[in-house]
């Protein structure tokens, strides 16, 4: 179900609106959403995971229908390039192919089964079974940043669907039109598989109040949230507010730090400062992946290292930041770096006259003023850096010791490096999500290994991931089946296991019946 019409979308390279109005979703009308979605819950649940599997499936290929005109109202409201769109298209299908295979294959409902022992001495042991069920309807908010992969069809939506949950999506204002197209998809698909029309639906809104009655909304019982620290952390305390208070699933900003350590910023600083620069101002660095802080040891290899990266990143065209709001934002913080005393602007990329030109920028720090302005350590969404210049090891461990939790950290070293610096990569084991060794932060590959997540403030949920089939664990909760009759227990619990699913029975893996 879509709820549209009263606001606009705009054109970040005119600020201009463009065609079409949208309405905010009023309170009456969310309730009537959610209450769809709750009542849409008991059905959509009992599907089989062959039906579940085959309308994730069925969103993608009405995606792939939308055709071109939904990338380029996308390149419209986002001033991304057709081919960067193009690329993250094939990444939303290809996610929900890969939620459809998971739930197909079946296992991931971490069935465990303890049979009974009713001759046990002193006292008999009942039999014993549990699985993961899913929580309810929950609530979904996509970022700008990810108008296709991390918005409307995106890793959240499609793992809380192949958990079995419905779903309320907030669309983001930023790309309104784009969500509308997507949210058809939905429609089409759930026609087509016969599913119940609450299985998903779009509310769209460009004020925090739609986003947060949602989440107070006492029918919902966990929420997705891809986005910044603000917003992700005013929506955890109102859940956490509730008279129930529900998950909430964060993933917010980053800056990735990136350590370069000595013997191989001696073997190949210019090529290291040439993949850094890319990095920087890939997607105008609007990625929260971005590497936005590094460190490196005083030498002459690390004096090469800056004049190449400033040779670079002068040489770096703007790009058009994805909204107004945000390219503001990206320039009043380098207004404020600019005004440090503590750090020098090494490298600026090229002047750019058009609206919301996002202008590279690496600014470079001495560690003891890097420890003295927690304001480095923040994140400034778009193409910029902190360059940290540490004089000894022990700085660089005090650095890493001292970090908040990240997404990832980076770290660039020769096998004698690594060797020499392993207590560093035991401190960063605490400290991220993901650890990446000789690459670059961004990019996220979506697969089972993937860990797209980490400790606060990078997340609200250290203990999951927001990218690849772990995220499917977000929206599920263990169940015990004590005692049960086999008739009445699920598919996944029964001892003829008729989904010929792996399962943990009686202390080990098996994936055979039980006589
Ligand atoms: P955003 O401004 O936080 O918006 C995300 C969504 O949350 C929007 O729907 C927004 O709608 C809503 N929202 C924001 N503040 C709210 C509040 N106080 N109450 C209720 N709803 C609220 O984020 P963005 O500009 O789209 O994305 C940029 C940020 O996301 C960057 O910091 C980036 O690093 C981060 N990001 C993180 C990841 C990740 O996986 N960790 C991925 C991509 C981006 P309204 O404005 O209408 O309320």
């Amino acid at each position: 179900m879509i709820i549209s019409t009263d606001f606009q979308a705009f054109n970040p390279t005119t600020n201009k609106p463009l065609d079409g109005s949208y309405q905010n979703t009023t309170n009456s009308q969310l309730d009537a959403v959610v209450q769809q979605a709750t009542q849409d819950f008991d059905i959509y649940r009992k599907k089989d995971k062959s039906e579940i599997a085959s309308f994730l499936e069925e969103v993608g290929k009405e995606i792939m229908n939308l055709g071109d005109a939904l990338l380029e109202r996308c390149h419209l409201e986002t001033a991304l390039p057709m081919a960067r769109l193009q690329g993250e298209r094939g990444r939303t299908v290809g996610q929900l192919q890969m939620f459809a295979n998971f739930v197909r294959e079946g296992s991931w409902v971490e069935a465990k089964i303890d049979t009974a022992q009713p001759d046990r001495i002193p006292l008999p042991k009942s039999d014993i079974r549990q699985m993961l069920l899913p929580l309810g309807p929950v609530a979904v908010f996509g970022a700008s940043n990810f108008p296709l992969a991390f918005s409307v069809a995106g890793g959240d939506t499609a793992s809380a669907l192949a958990a079995g949950c419905t779903v309320v999506f907030k669309g983001h204002p930023a790309h309104p039109g784009t969500s509308v197209m997507v949210a058809s998809a939905f429609e089409k698909a759930i026609a087509t598989c016969g599913m119940p029309a609450g299985t998903f639906a779009m509310v769209q809104g460009n004020t925090n109040e739609l986003g947060a009655a949602l989440v107070s909304h006492p029918s919902i019982k966990a929420v997705g949230f891809t986005g910044s620290f603000a917003g992700g952390k005013a929506l955890f305390d109102l859940a956490n507010a509730r008279p129930e208070p529900i998950p909430v699933y964060a993933e917010m900003g980053s800056t990735n730090p990136v350590f370069i350590l000595p013997e191989i910023l001696q073997e190949k600083a210019a090529a290291l400062a040439t993949g850094m620069a890319n990095s920087i101002a890939q997607g105008v660095g609007q990625f929260c992946t971005n590497p936005g802080l590094a460190f490196i040891q005083k030498s002459a290899s690390s004096d090469e290292f800056c004049d190449h990266l400033t040779q670079n990143i002068n040489e770096m065209p703007a790009g058009t930041m994805l909204t107004e709001g945000i390219g503001k934002a990206y320039a009043k913080n380098i207004e404020k770096t600019l005004q440090l005393k503590s750090v020098t602007e090494i490298a600026k990329g090229k002047k750019s006259e058009f609206e919301n030109a996002g202008v590279a920028s690496v600014f470079k720090s001495t560690i003891l003023n890097y420890f003295e302005t927690p304001s480095l350590s923040e994140e400034n969404f778009g193409p910029s850096q902190v360059l940290v210049e540490a004089d000894t090891k022990e700085e660089i461990l005090k650095a890493a010791r001292q970090l908040e939790g990240h997404l990832t950290a980076t770290v660039h070293g020769t096998l004698n490096d690594l060797e020499n610096y392993k207590d560093l990569l035991d401190i960063l084991q605490l400290k991220v999500g993901r650890i990446l060794i000789n690459g670059y932060p961004t990019g996220v590959e979506v697969c089972h290994a993937m860990v797209h997540g980490g400790p606060y403030p990078a997340t609200t949920a250290p203990n999951s991931t927001s990218v690849g089939t772990q995220a499917i664990k977000r929206f599920v909760r263990p169940v015990c089946f004590q005692d049960y009759p086999s008739f009445l227990l699920p598919n996944a619990l029964k001892n003829e296991n008729p989904d010929a699913i792996m399962r943990f029975v009686d202390g080990a893996f098996s994936d055979q019946s039980i006589n």
